[in-house]
């Protein structure tokens, strides 16, 4: 099948951009885009620091994790990335990160409701507090997919978030969300009780962003 060398170069610039933008430290964390037109998944690899980071180091996987390409090990993530691919159609792009406020909610495996428009509006009515597993393992995969459910992000207990886009750039938009909404949720909370967006209002925002929003005809 084809490898696209412009899909490696999303993995490169992601780990450049993620350093740059706080939503990670060190080699913490792991990424992937799916290739709608191959189903390949371009991941990053096991360990390595993101501000090195080639386009050869980057490792390139089929539905059921056969190496496609690449001469480094994947993620020890990569059973978590490809059954989310599997779970969602519409998705093509996985971020796991460590950000300290949602990570923190998740130590204390509390959720995190719909508390502002542009969180509803791309991550959906909350983020739901995934069953404890054992990172690299099937099971955590299994939990992640069924803590996420139909919504674009779920807080992993004690240990960080999974947030899923159509493309990087959507899921790094919601990254950043999920993290400033765990951060004005654990605020509010400190000095009162946070009022939550209605479902409601939530399903408007939703169906306004995709039919409505933007340049239309543009
Ligand atoms: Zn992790």
């Amino acid at each position: 099948m084809k490898i696209k060398n412009n899909l490696k170069e999303i993995i490169v610039e992601t780990g450049i951009k993620m350093l740059a933008e706080g939503l990670t430290v060190g080699t913490w964390g792991n990424f992937s885009v799916r290739d709608p037109e191959t189903g390949l998944i371009y991941i990053t690899p096991s360990g390595m620091a993101y501000n090195s980071l080639q386009t050869e180091d980057v490792v390139v996987l089929d539905k059921d994790a056969n190496l496609a390409d690449g001469k480094r090990i994947p993620s020890i993530e990569h059973p978590m990335h490809l059954a989310l691919y599997a779970a969602r159609a519409d998705v093509n792009a996985v971020v796991h990160t460590h950000p300290i406020y949602s990570t923190v909610l998740g130590v204390n495996g509390m959720e995190l409701p719909a508390i502002s428009e542009d969180f509803a509006q791309i991550v959906g009515y909350k983020m739901s507090c995934s069953k404890y597993a054992l990172p690299g393992t099937k099971e955590l995969g299994q939990n992640v997919v069924k803590g996420l459910g139909k919504e674009n992000g779920v807080l992993l207990p004690n240990h960080g978030t999974v947030v899923v886009g159509a493309n990087m750039p959507a899921a790094l938009t919601i990254c950043h969300v999920v993290e400033k909404s765990a951060q004005t949720y654990i605020l509010a909370k400190s000095i009162g009780t946070p009022n939550i967006i209605p479902d409601a209002d939530i399903k408007a925002m939703q169906d306004y962003v995709q039919n409505e929003y933007g340049q239309k005809g543009a």
